[in-house]
């Protein structure tokens, strides 16, 4: 591309080894005009959990959770689940108790009827 990084999600996607991901990255904190949801691990852990979506394959979760939220939310729910998966929403131990979604999130509500 010139020497230039481009500038669309279809001219990232273009280029190999680049993913829906990485280009939602590029377009958000490089052009700062975010296209969609990076679907990170912490993404995928959340989606799943919370009920935003059933599917595994990133790129369907992501369609799943973009046809929930927005376009103008975008660019606060990337950086909201990634940082909701480091710091509460762990892997291994969430830390539901003190999760400020608790009462909407599946798992939660699931584990509190156990
Ligand atoms: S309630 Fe628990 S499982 Fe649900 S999003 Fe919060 S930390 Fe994650």
């Amino acid at each position: 591309m010139g020497g230039k990084v481009p500038g669309t999600m279809e001219e990232l996607t273009s280029l190999p080894g680049v993913g829906r991901k990485s280009a939602n990255v590029v377009m958000l904190e490089a052009f700062g005009n975010p296209q969609g949801i990076a679907i990170d691990t912490h993404a995928k852990r959340i989606a799943n959990r919370v009920g935003l979506s059933k599917n595994v394959i990133p790129e369907k979760i992501e369609q799943d959770i973009l046809k929930l939220i927005p376009k103008k939310y975008y660019k606060d729910v990337n950086h909201l689940l990634v940082w909701h998966g480091r710091k509460i929403c762990d892997s291994r131990k969430p830390k539901c108790e003190k999760c400020p979604i608790k009462e909407y999130c599946k798992y939660n509500l699931e584990n509190a009827k156990k």
